[in-house]
């Protein structure tokens, strides 16, 4: 697999991006594969049991973890010393260590994000929704003006996520993207009609992946610095968790990255 280690211990898998392992001294990440079991809030044991394992494997403590609400909203939320609220959150940014940013996908996309420079890190889920509200480049706002990053500095890893053959729609989600992206839709091939139909009409495919490269480059990101897994969690329904192919019964896979001590 390209850009991406996976690693094995007797209690978890996960993967790693090459990219971020080069600053592994200062900075902790890992996205878990299925064999992970991180259920959903109803399993609250189960949960519970996962976040020991994953906070024993990576030296931390389960007090030291920030995990928001997620609810496919736009809303990042910046990680100081006070209390926050971590309703409704889908992005999390920090400068301060042993501050263990978690966040759970299971087709939508995970980005871990680090600015090696001025020490800064971001966990960011986003979704379709997550997308058509720019999350990503709200993110990135918030890294360039409160925190000084320099948009050349900063490294985009992009989890498994659910990739344009897969993500199947009908015409009013098409249409929401067309309208959101326009400028794309002139000079990309983001969206292509199938043959498909189900009870709603016809079905179109969308490369969410590639707009949000597109988000990316649009802030000055870097093309070498924008880290695809190009891992797709429906092709690879063995290793990770897919809302698509699991349903209702789907379990999440964890993003994770923090600054050690
Ligand atoms: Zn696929």
């Amino acid at each position: 697999m390209k850009n991406v280690t996976i690693k094995k211990t007797d209690n978890i898998e996960y993967l790693q991006f090459n990219k971020l392992l080069e600053f592994q001294d200062e900075l902790i990440h890992a996205y878990t594969l299925k064999t992970f079991d991180f259920g959903l809030d109803k399993r609250i044991d189960r949960k519970k049991e996962s976040l020991k394992i994953l906070a024993d494997t990576f030296n931390f403590s389960e007090n030291d973890i920030i995990q928001g609400n997620q609810k496919h909203t736009d809303n990042v939320v910046e990680i100081r010393n006070q209390e926050v609220s971590l309703e409704n959150t889908d992005g999390l940014i920090t400068d301060r260590k042993q501050k263990a940013l978690l966040t759970a996908t299971a087709d939508c996309i995970c980005f871990l994000i680090y600015d090696p420079q001025n020490k800064v890190i971001a966990n960011i889920h986003s979704g379709w929704k997550g997308t058509t509200k720019r999350i990503i480049q709200k993110a990135i706002y918030m890294l360039i003006k409160d925190y000084n990053c320099k948009h050349e500095n900063i490294i985009c890893c992009i989890g498994p996520a659910l990739r344009k053959d897969h993500f199947l729609v009908n015409q009013d989600v098409l249409e929401i993207f067309e309208n959101e992206f326009a400028d794309y839709w002139r000079k990309y091939a983001i969206a292509e009609e199938t043959d498909l139909e189900n009870e709603k009409g016809k079905q179109f495919k969308i490369d969410t992946i590639l707009i949000n490269k597109l988000m990316l480059k649009e802030l000055g990101i870097i093309e070498k610095n924008i880290v695809d897994s190009e891992i797709c969690t429906m092709c690879k329904k063995d290793m990770f968790y897919s809302y698509r192919v699991y349903g209702k019964d789907y379990k999440n896979n964890i993003g994770l990255i923090m600054k050690r001590k």
